[in-house]
């Protein structure tokens, strides 16, 4: 089987396992973890911070995205104009 596959296949087993925090929704394996790496050992405060950092990290990616998808309808419309 080649590599990439079982790359793929590994990252989906682990993938099952993992559930969100409940404080700041990191991906992780609660059975293996017992603090979340993300969150584990911040107070209020920088929990927070990490919050809002997540939140400009996501909104620049969705920005990203609409940009993307105009390009997309522009490219097609030229292709087919
Ligand atoms: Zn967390």
């Amino acid at each position: 089987m080649p590599l990439y596959i079982e790359n793929r296949l590994r990252w989906i087993r682990e993938m099952r396992h993992k559930s969100p925090c409940k404080r700041c929704g990191t991906l992780y394996n609660h059975h293996i973890k017992a603090k979340c790496p993300d969150c584990g050992t911040l107070d209020s405060h920088e929990l927070r911070e990490l919050l809002a950092q997540k939140d400009v990290i996501v909104r620049d990616l969705r920005r990203m995205g609409g940009v993307f998808a105009v390009l997309a309808v522009l490219a097609t419309l030229l292709f087919f104009w």
